[in-house]
């Protein structure tokens, strides 16, 4: 019997300025500490802070390399141990974080994630995507505990193309339907046990709050400022996105997220974005309530989110295409297999094909 399980950050704190606390956290965990940074955080975040001249010999700062694939991880696991690190921290996008999060895990010391931008749900989750050196999908790597601490610092992330928060309302979008075919399946979560009451809860509150909030947030973006209502899509995006896709499970959309990535034309769209289809697609797919997809239909669009092959850049793919994409959305590992409909390669083709439609007859009216 496999048990009720739900996973969670150790600490998640998130301010207008928040990075300031980070020397402080870092003296918290340990003596010697790395920073992982992406070139846009060494050059243009990392200076607006005092971090280097309060931590000063006790701090290592490394710029990371662009992918999180194997050698990465070994550069900054060597690095780690020739300078006897005993604290790492991952700033920037999702690879960089997830690179601080393996490289941690395999030192077994704690590892502080800090997002400078809110698209996707990774920060707060024990898993990360490893790649190959060519940027392709490797697998995914398990870690024995989520992150010790996440530290959002809204004013970072407002100053973030707003592109970025809406690719993670898309991811975020996603987290609920998931749960919520999960639940009704009794399928197996993203954290090896069944859905807790707490997981399911924090799913739905991740829906409810993007629907409420999620075009005031994009605006406030937009502006670059820091508005209530940023402030609880950047939660939603980051820490009930995180809590209920890994506590909950994952479903169609994602599946169906990767069987587009077969599809070279769709690599130019974020990851959240693409999760977006899949979830469109996944109404059509399991006849769900037609007045819930109008409301999802509404979101999307009202934030910008895609919801036709146009936006998605298959404007004119055709049906081997489609194939490609429904045979991979299929594969015995994906968690298509957590839906309560049929699932076959056709059935996927023709979920895709009526949700693009009804993108495209809305647009028209
Ligand atoms: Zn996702």
């Amino acid at each position: 019997m496999k048990p009720f399980k739900a996973v969670f950050p150790g600490k998640y704190i998130q301010a207008e300025g928040a990075v300031a606390q980070l020397p402080e956290l870092i003296r918290l965990l340990g003596t010697k500490s790395l920073i992982l940074a992406s070139s846009t955080v060494v050059k243009s975040i990392l200076p607006r802070y005092s971090v280097r001249e309060e931590l000063k010999e006790s701090l290592v700062i490394c710029e990371f390399n662009g992918e999180c694939s194997e050698k990465e991880i070994e550069r900054v696991c060597s690095l780690i141990q020739n300078e006897k690190i005993d604290v790492i921290v991952g700033m920037g996008g999702g690879k960089t974080i997830d690179t601080a999060k393996i490289s941690a895990d395999k030192n077994g010391i704690p590892v502080i994630v800090v997002p400078t931008i809110a698209s996707t749900d990774a920060p707060c989750s024990g898993c990360a995507v490893v790649y190959t050196m060519n940027g392709v999908f490797d697998y995914v790597y398990y870690q024995k505990m989520n992150p010790q601490v996440v530290l959002v610092d809204t004013k970072i992330i407002s100053c973030a193309p707003s592109r970025f928060l809406v690719s993670g309302m898309g991811d975020a979008l996603a987290t609920w339907f998931e749960a919520r075919s999960c639940e009704r399946t009794n399928s197996e979560n993203a954290c090896g046990g069944y859905s807790t009451l707490t997981g399911l809860s924090i799913a739905r509150l991740c829906y409810d709050t993007l629907l409420k909030y999620g075009i005031s947030a994009r605006i406030a973006n937009e502006n670059n400022i820091v508005t209530p209502a940023f402030n609880h899509i950047v939660e939603a995006n980051i820490l009930l996105s995180g809590i209920g896709f890994e506590s909950s499970g994952l479903g169609a959309a994602h599946a169906i997220h990767n069987g587009l990535t077969a599809l070279e034309q769709t690599h130019g769209l974020y990851h959240g974005e693409k999760v977006a289809f899949g979830v469109l697609t996944s109404l059509h797919l399991t006849d769900n309530d037609p007045c819930e997809n109008e409301t999802v239909y509404q979101f999307c669009e009202s934030v910008g989110l895609p919801t036709t092959f146009r936006e998605l850049n298959i404007k004119n793919v055709g049906y081997d295409d489609l194939m490609k994409v429904a045979v991979a959305t299929c594969r015995p590992e994906e968690s298509i297999h957590h839906e309560a409909c049929s699932i076959e390669p056709e059935s996927i083709i023709a979920a895709m094909i009526a949700a693009d439609a009804t993108g495209r007859m809305r647009k028209k009216q």
